[in-house]
């Protein structure tokens, strides 16, 4: 986003010379909201931000330190939704977790990504072949799983996932795993079929949270379908994939303003590292350069 926040906002606020200039803050905010409805910044958290940028920094006495801390605490404020951060593990092993997601989100491959990702923490884990909704999803989940050399619950002869689920939770529980990933089937939009689906598997398998894959590339869409998985099936957090061809950037202040669901992840590369745990400061960081 941030390279013309970073460019024409701070020529802006280069001209507020004195503490009573508020035509000058007014320009430097007009110029942040503009790059930040650019930014894909959906216009009600826009509309939020420069209300509390505003304020803090005429508070503060009207300058460019206080304008550039202001938008620096209250960006960092929107991303730290309350909630969980990373994985949270449950007290009762395994830890169950349904990766839900569009298709094409970066679901599975994302599932791969967490499975390495506590793997390398030392945890056991088993994955969960539930997509069979995309025709290579299971056979993707296989190399992954080969790749990363963590364990899979697969069955090539069963067509219901809701039976899969069961019996890689139950082998999970028998065989005294750390973590239980289940790859849920995605759609190439929302569909009623595929939340009745969701759902079924949830009331049954009774997950300890619901991820919601989201693609960052998709904008304001990533937002819109984020809040109809929080209303339908309920999610715990979102995982923001594809960070790192997202040169705007606002998706993740849009998802944690608008959805009120915690980011817990980002997905920076297709390779199975390229995971991180969100961290609000950091973002910050990297959006205001
Ligand atoms: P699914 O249909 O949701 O399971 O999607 P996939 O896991 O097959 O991912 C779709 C495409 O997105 C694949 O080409 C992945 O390599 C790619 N992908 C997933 N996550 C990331 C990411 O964080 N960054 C980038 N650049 N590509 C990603």
């Amino acid at each position: 986003m941030f390279d013309s926040i970073t460019g024409s906002i701070r020529n802006a606020v280069n001209k507020i010379r004195h503490q009573d200039d508020v035509a000058a803050l007014n320009k430097a905010t007009s110029e942040l909201k503009k790059a930040l409805l650019k930014a894909d910044v959906h216009h009600k958290t826009t509309k939020e931000l420069i209300t509390a940028i505003e304020l803090q920094t005429k508070s503060a006495g009207i300058g460019q330190d206080s304008f550039l801390k202001a938008l620096k605490s209250e960006l960092t404020n929107l991303l730290t939704t309350s909630g969980n951060q990373g994985f949270v593990f449950s007290n009762t092993p395994p830890t169950t977790i349904l990766m839900t997601g569009l298709q094409g989100s970066g679901k599975t491959t994302t599932t791969g990504k967490l499975a390495n990702y506590l793997k390398t923490r030392k945890k056991k884990v088993l994955v969960a072949a539930c997509d069979l909704q995309r025709l290579a999803a299971v056979e993707q989940l296989k190399q992954i799983a080969a790749q990363i050399d963590v364990d899979i619950y697969f069955d090539d002869n069963e067509k219901d996932p809701i039976k899969i689920a069961v019996a890689a939770k139950e082998k999970a529980t028998k065989e005294f795993y750390d973590v239980l990933l289940i790859d849920t089937a995605g759609r190439l939009a929302i569909d009623e079929e595929l939340m009745i689906q969701l759902k079924d598997i949830k009331d049954t398998i009774k997950p300890n949270e619901i991820f919601y894959v989201a693609d960052s590339l998709t904008g304001h869409d990533a937002t819109k379908t984020a809040t109809t998985f929080k209303e339908k099936i309920g999610i715990d957090g979102v995982i923001l994939s594809k960070y790192d061809g997202d040169t705007k950037g606002g998706v993740a202040l849009s998802i944690s303003h608008q959805v009120e669901v915690p980011l817990r992840f980002i997905g920076i590369g297709e390779k199975m590292p390229d995971l991180e745990v969100f961290i609000p400061d950091r973002i910050v960081s990297r959006l205001l350069g």
